[in-house]
This record gives structure tokens, C-alpha cells and sequence, in this order.
């Protein structure tokens, strides 16, 4: 059996997702409340319940120091589950057995039913199995008289701070559960909304990306520049030296791009096409604009293992007039110009009104 140590675990939780961090702390808290229970429980003089709470913490112990985060991390968190489960059940039911359900014991049944929410390897089957044993418990210990009373000899006074007790610590577990299982899901939003739209290799925002980038650029001017830039002649890079160092190509084309236009939406719209977006331009500064990109490419050398490697790029570019046209007719008509551009040998800026 190999204990870590608190320094190890500490070290590697900073490494791991949130969402490995609330299990973690979960485990803490729970072992943290039934120390608390135990010191309470030896100074009204019930040994029974000490021995319990004592179990408790052994088990929480042995969840975080043995088992630890890569148990709760793998597939085999179920270990832990079924750990946490069956203390949860075991420790509060023999304390509701023996103090009553005055107390408030019988209200730790229910956490189980929302640990499915952390814990990814329950089967379907084995929730609801265990979602009924809980409904089971927990309606039995309200309806049945074998609960009524305590079976110790305690001051009633001390059964209804218990009672107080657990309902405060019960209503605070089950808040910061909701709330942290809250907080995890509008990350992982936030996360896939943020991968949605942008590529992948060379981490440009994508096509899913534009109608809110044409909205963004719109803020300060109603007239946008719009660029569309085609590698020339990318197909033969790919056939010469094989697909990676095509993919090697763009994602260094791209990061060139970000450095060239760093106030400006650059868009991978699609193989070997970009799109770039130039707020409050006019013809002629869009032009001399496109003229710099193409000719910043052209001077540049891109490197593949020990190859070097030149190109070049043709642009099609025009003026989007918000007040006038959709964005779509603005598209079409630099999509046309990139065209005439490679019908006319390539390796140039084709302007359209
Ligand atoms: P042109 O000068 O007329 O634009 O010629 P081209 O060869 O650049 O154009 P074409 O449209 O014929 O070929 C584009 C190639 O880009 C075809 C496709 O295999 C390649 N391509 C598209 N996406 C990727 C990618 O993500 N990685 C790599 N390596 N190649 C890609
Ligand atoms: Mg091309
Ligand atoms: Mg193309």
C-alpha cells in the first residue's frame, strides 16, 4: 500500500481540471466534518458514535492519501464512489439508529443522489439502483417508529442542535455542490463555444467565427475592408513534400499573418484561404494594405525540417458597404477578384468596387 505524500497531492492537484479539484476537496471536507463529529461525540461521552466518526475519517483517509487523485481520475473512480457511498449511508444510518431521526442524521441520505453529477463511471443502471436505495431509506426512516427515539441517553437539547446541525451543514453541501457543478459546466461552455470557432491548426477564429467578428469590426465604422488570401500553387508543397509540411506551412503563414496584422480579424476560411478584416479603411489604404501582406509573404522564408521554403499568395480584395449590400454580395465579389487574380498569373491584389 503506498501513502502519499500531502506535499505530492497538493503538487499534482494544481496540475489537474477543476473538476478533479472539487472531488478533492470533497473528500477534505467530508473528512474534516467527521473529525468535528468525533470531538463532539467524545466530549458528550457516546463511544459508539467516536468509533464510527473515527471509521469515517479512516476511510476518507484512505480515499485521498491511497487511492488519491488518479483513482478519481481514471475510470476506476468508482472505488472511490462506491467508498464515499457506503460511508455515507453506513455512518449516518447507524447514527440516525441510535439518536433518532430528531437528531438530522437521515439528511446525509440524500447527498448520494447528486455525487453522479462529479463522478463520470456510474452505469445507468447502478445510479438508479442506488437513487432507489436512498428514496427507500429515506422514506422508511421517516415513516417507521424504530426511529422515533433516541436509543442513548441524551439530553433532548443536544438532539435538536444536532438536528440544527446537520440540516445547516446538509443545506451548505448540497448549495456548494450545486454551485460548483454550475461553475464547471459554464467553463466547459465557455471552453467548446471558444474551440468552436476557431481552427484547430493554426488557432485563427473560423467561419463560425465571422458574423461576430464583422459585427465587432462594425462598431467603430459602417465601411469594412475585406481581404481574401489564397496560397498560389499550394497543392504542389503538399505534393512535393507530403501533407505535414503543408499543415507546417499554414500554421506558419498564420502566425506570420497575426504578426503582419496585428489590429486586424484574420480568418481561416477555409484549405488555404484566409480571410482578413480591416475596419474604417478605404480603397486606397485597403490596397496598399493587401500590396504589404503579399509582399511581406513573398520576402519571407518558411522552414520544413532542413528544407526552406519560399511562396507566394494572391488577394482578392473589396469594400463592404454595411448600408448598401449584405456582407455576403461583399464575399462574392472578393471571392471574384481572387479568381481574376489567379487567372492573371498569380502572385498579385486585385482590388473590386
Ligand atoms: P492555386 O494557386 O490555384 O490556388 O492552386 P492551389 O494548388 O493552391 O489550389 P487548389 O485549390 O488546387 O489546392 C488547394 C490544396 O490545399 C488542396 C488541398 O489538398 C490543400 N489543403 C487544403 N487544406 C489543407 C490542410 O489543412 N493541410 C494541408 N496540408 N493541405 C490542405
Ligand atoms: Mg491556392
Ligand atoms: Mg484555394
Amino acid at each position: 500500500m503506498k501513502i502519499a505524500r500531502l506535499s505530492e497531492i497538493l503538487q499534482q492537484l494544481d496540475k489537474e481540471s477543476y473538476y478533479w479539484q472539487i472531488g478533492f476537496y470533497g473528500l477534505v471536507t467530508a473528512m474534516t466534518s467527521h473529525a468535528l463529529f468525533m470531538l463532539l461525540f467524545i466530549f458528550l461521552d457516546i463511544p459508539i458514535l467516536v468509533a464510527v466518526n473515527l471509521l469515517s475519517v479512516g476511510i476518507y483517509l484512505y480515499c485521498i492519501f491511497v487511492l488519491g487523485i488518479p483513482t478519481l481520475r481514471s475510470k476506476d473512480d468508482s472505488k472511490i464512489g462506491w467508498l464515499v457511498y457506503g460511508e455515507l449511508i453506513g455512518s449516518n444510518f447507524l447514527a440516525t439508529w441510535l439518536l433518532g431521526k430528531e437528531a438530522g442524521f437521515q439528511f446525509y441520505f440524500y447527498i448520494p443522489a447528486m455525487l453522479p453529477f462529479f463522478i463520470n463511471s456510474y452505469s445507468r443502471i447502478v445510479y438508479f439502483l442506488r437513487l432507489a436505495f436512498i428514496v427507500f431509506l429515506a422514506l422508511w426512516v421517516d415513516i417507521s417508529p424504530l426511529f422515533e427515539y433516541s436509543r442513548l441517553p441524551i439530553d433532548s437539547l443536544w438532539l435538536q442542535r444536532f438536528h440544527w446541525l446537520n440540516l445547516l451543514i446538509f443545506l451548505l453541501i448540497i448549495s456548494a455542490l450545486s454551485y460548483l457543478y454550475a461553475l464547471k459546466e459554464q467553463a466547459f461552455s465557455r471552453q467548446l463555444i471558444h474551440d468552436l470557432k476557431r481552427d484547430p491548426l493554426t488557432d485563427l477564429f473560423n467561419r463560425r467565427a465571422l458574423s461576430e467578428m464583422v459585427e465587432e469590426c462594425q462598431k467603430t465604422s459602417s465601411r469594412l475592408g475585406v481581404l481574401l488570401l489564397d496560397i498560389d500553387h499550394f497543392k504542389k508543397i503538399n505534393d512535393s513534400f507530403g501533407h505535414e509540411c503543408g499543415d507546417h506551412v499554414l500554421e506558419q503563414l498564420a502566425s506570420k499573418l497575426k504578426k503582419i496584422c496585428p489590429n486586424q480579424k484574420i480568418l481561416r476560411w477555409g484549405g488555404e484561404e484566409f480571410l482578413i478584416l480591416f475596419p474604417d479603411t478605404d480603397a486606397d489604404t485597403l490596397y496598399l494594405e493587401a500590396e504589404r501582406i503579399r509582399k511581406m509573404i513573398q520576402s519571407s522564408i518558411l522552414h520544413y525540417e532542413e528544407k526552406r521554403l519560399k511562396m507566394t499568395v494572391t488577394i482578392g480584395s473589396t469594400l463592404y458597404e454595411r448600408d448598401t449590400e449584405s456582407f455576403r454580395d461583399a464575399l462574392l465579389r472578393a471571392d471574384f477578384a481572387l479568381y481574376q487574380g489567379k487567372q492573371d498569373g498569380r502572385n498579385r491584389v486585385i482590388l473590386h468596387y
